[in-house]
């Protein structure tokens, strides 16, 4: 990496250094006193401060809110040695803190500075978001470096997310690099998962709980022969973790058949499938029927432990009143259908809910139910999607476990 030519200065207004200087890549146009003149969309530029003394690099989108992402403080190239030093610099987080593991996020954008650049490692397949355009149109220098670091059997491209539009880029889909037929079996701490990385949620995998599997596997075995109810169970992940630690039966729900049947593959595949049961159902209707009970009866608890991993249900600050409703929902009824000692682990992967707020829906179904909580763990998102506080819009997966006192 050598010293970078003269670029097009963008110069901020009094004030709006400090965010940049603390860390965060993000500038909005009104953060923005000067562009030079002639400047296009996806232009690598020079930021200043309003002294015009040197912030660092950034990609420019006048189409996008964020009109400059930083991507270094650094004098530098932005050729494909500097992505394969930052990648590099990213993968060792990973083989730090989740050694050993063989498939993870390699690059999470924000979480690793490299705003709108998403990097998911599935053993020997990689698969490439770019969520803006200046990253978009560098594609051809991360693909090298990519290969050059890991020399993949494929590189999948998933960009077929709708927030694209806002940064003028179409949705696409396809191979990269390589090919691929049908389905991969990768491994997560031991366990095979089939997935298809062409077409599944997310990048194929939610990665971000491969931590969790284990800590709530470990807490779930220490019931042993343990019946377990995983609400939300898309591949399995919960389920299979668990039925490896010890439990006696899973039982995994998801409305999507098409997981249920990959679910079903997966637990054969492990040596589960004796353990392990899935059903393609609505969360929702399943817990209301198996809680809704004549006037002289009570709901008899069945479960030692359930784990709810729901879906974001906000999209925007607006829906949160929605779902918190949602998640309060889900609570009252996964308590009532919890023994006494029994273990809840609980997710919520939206950014706009905070773990203050979840974990006080929670409360308020516990106080509903009657019944008395004990936490006993909390949860965040794996390592492989570093969490940085300086960027407060990398936090977003928080979690509790509880086991039930009364
Ligand atoms: N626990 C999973 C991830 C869950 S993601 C894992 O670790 O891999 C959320 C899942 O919820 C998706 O698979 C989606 O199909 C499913 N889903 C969304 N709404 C649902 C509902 N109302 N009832 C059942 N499943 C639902």
């Amino acid at each position: 990496m050598s010293a970078s030519p003269a670029l097009p200065l963008v110069i901020l207004k009094p004030r709006e250094a400090d965010r940049i200087v603390a860390g965060h890549p993000w500038i909005y146009a009104g953060a923005i006193m000067h562009v030079a003149p002639g400047v296009k969309d996806g232009d690598l530029v020079e930021v200043n401060d309003h002294r015009k003394h040197w912030l660092g690099l950034g990609l420019y989108n006048a189409q996008s809110k964020i009109t400059v992402r930083v991507i270094t403080h650094e004098h530098v190239t932005v050729d494909q040695a500097f992505f394969e030093a930052r990648i590099r610099a990213a993968l060792a987080i990973r083989q730090r803190h989740l050694p050993g593991a063989t498939s993870f996020r390699v690059v999470s954008a924000e979480g690793d500075f490299l705003s709108g650049l998403i990097v998911d490692k599935y053993d020997d397949v990689l698969v490439v978001q770019t969520s803006a355009l200046g990253m978009d149109m560098r594609k051809p220098l991360i693909v090298a470096a990519l290969k050059s670091i890991f020399n993949p059997r494929a590189i999948v491209e998933r960009n077929e997310m709708a927030s694209r539009k806002f940064e003028g880029l179409p949705e696409a889909n396809g191979m990269l690099e390589g090919t691929l037929d049908g389905p991969v079996t990768v491994t997560l701490n031991g366990l095979k998962f089939e997935t298809d990385l062409r077409a599944g949620h997310k990048t194929g995998l939610y990665l971000d709980q491969q931590a969790n599997y284990q800590r709530t596997a470990e807490l779930i075995a220490l019931t042993p022969g343990a019946n377990v109810l995983d609400c939300f169970s898309f591949l399995g992940g919960f389920a299979l973790h668990a039925a490896r630690a010890g439990a006696a039966h899973v039982h995994g729900l998801d409305q999507s058949a098409d997981a249920i049947a990959a679910a079903t593959r997966n637990a054969a595949a492990n040596g589960l499938a004796e353990k392990c049961t899935f059903e393609a159902a609505n969360v929702f209707d399943w817990l209301k029927a198996q809680t809704t009970v004549g006037p002289h009866e009570r709901v008899i608890p069945k479960f030692d432990a359930i784990v709810l991993d729901p879906p974001s249900f906000t999209r925007n600050r607006a829906s949160v009143p929605d779902a918190l409703r949602g998640y309060k929902e889900i609570h009252l009824r996964a308590l009532k259908l919890l023994k006494p000692g029994g273990l809840l682990a609980t997710f919520c992967c939206s950014h706009h809910v905070d773990s203050v707020t979840f974990q006080d829906v929670i409360l308020s179904a516990a106080f509903d139910t009657r019944r008395v909580l004990r936490r006993v763990a909390t949860f965040s998102q794996s390592p492989d999607h570093p969490f940085i506080p300086c960027i407060p819009e990398t936090e977003y997966l928080k979690g509790f476990a509880f086991e039930v006192v009364r």
